[in-house]
């Protein structure tokens, strides 16, 4: 279940339509698997374990993008 608001714009999932949330989900998967070339703009909380993404392992962003995709398709 997913209780942070959206990584990338800060709103709540719930308040996303489709289109939005596409974009969304598209940005953060770029991002967090590349947080160094995204590290000059504001940090990038994970919305799995609430950490920041630079301090995650290229394999644990992986699966903390892959957990949050999932945990998004279940709310909608
Ligand atoms: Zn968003
Ligand atoms: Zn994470």
């Amino acid at each position: 279940m997913i209780k942070t608001p959206c990584p990338i714009c800060h709103k709540d999932m719930k308040d996303h339509d489709k289109e939005k949330l596409d974009k969304c989900l598209w940005r953060f998967a770029r991002e967090a698997r590349n947080p160094v070339a995204y590290a000059s703009r504001e940090k990038l909380i994970c919305p799995v374990c609430e950490e920041e993404m630079l301090d995650h392992k290229i394999s644990e962003a992986d699966k903390c993008v892959n957990q949050f995709i999932l945990d998004v398709e279940e709310l909608f």
